[in-house]
């Protein structure tokens, strides 16, 4: 059992039993990605490990990030806005369910993101409902995107409103807070991300490829999510992890 601290940085990596979880909360874990594809590189493999082990995964996506992150169906001579969006679901929900978890994309639009106060208040009542143990999402700092440091400002906006004032009687139903964990960004150093949690997916490695591989919009981005697991694997071995992590 782990007990973050909140922002702690979480990275997969392969070997090991571990779940992210608290005290607090039911089984359920939530992760929230500016675009439909964040979770399936940076939490594909932590929502596998959780699902395996009798959690509920559900993954909201803000945005289908189809202006900004859909580069290979943009190469396709008259593309539409419309039509990427109806392919980045379909490709996100099968994602989605090669790692056990529901998918719900709000469609806010991409690069750039925005959310209302609104969107806030709905995020807020997704948890609320949930009562999820943990929530994952990404860093608050990041210098080459301008859409995941809004998703992030956001679940940590909905996350304090979904706790109220520390336990005080609000006129909105509210909940213990979730911890909150934050996912390997792209660029590590330049997001101020320093691990400080290792999931061990060696075991879900195959339903992780099996999400990578339904994202055919961003086919470049397995291997190098593929190349980053495996050097955390050797990283989270001088954090005490199985001598034999892979
Ligand atoms: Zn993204």
């Amino acid at each position: 059992m782990l007990t973050p601290p909140e922002g702690a940085g979480a990275v997969e990596q392969e070997r090991g039993d571990d779940v992210m979880t608290t005290s607090v909360g039911r089984r359920r874990l939530l992760v929230v990605g500016a675009h439909a594809a964040d979770f399936v590189w940076r939490a594909g493999g932590v929502i596998a490990k959780h699902t395996a082990a009798g959690w509920e995964a559900t993954v909201v996506a803000l945005s289908y990030g189809e202006c900004g992150e859909s580069g290979e169906l943009w190469r396709e001579e008259g593309q539409t806005v419309e039509r990427v969006k109806r392919i980045r679901d379909a490709e996100a929900r099968a994602a989605a369910e090669a790692v056990g978890a529901s998918f719900v994309p709000y469609d806010l639009g991409d690069y750039p993101l925005e959310v209302p106060a609104a969107v806030e208040r709905r995020l807020a009542d997704l948890m609320v409902e949930l009562a999820p143990a943990t929530v994952l999402t990404h860093t608050a700092v990041d210098p080459f995107n301008p859409d995941h440091p809004v998703a992030h400002r956001a679940v940590a906006r909905a996350r304090l409103l979904a706790m109220g004032a520390g336990g005080v009687a609000a006129a909105f139903s509210t909940i213990r807070p979730p911890a909150l964990f934050v996912f390997e960004p792209h660029q590590p150093e330049a997001c101020g991300f320093a691990p400080d949690t290792f999931v061990d997916v060696t075991a879900v490695w195959e339903r992780k490829q099996a999400a990578m591989a339904a994202m055919g919009s961003q086919r470049y981005l397995a291997e190098h999510y593929a190349e980053r697991n495996r050097q955390r694997a050797v990283q989270s071995r001088y954090a005490g992890t199985d001598p034999g992590t892979r």
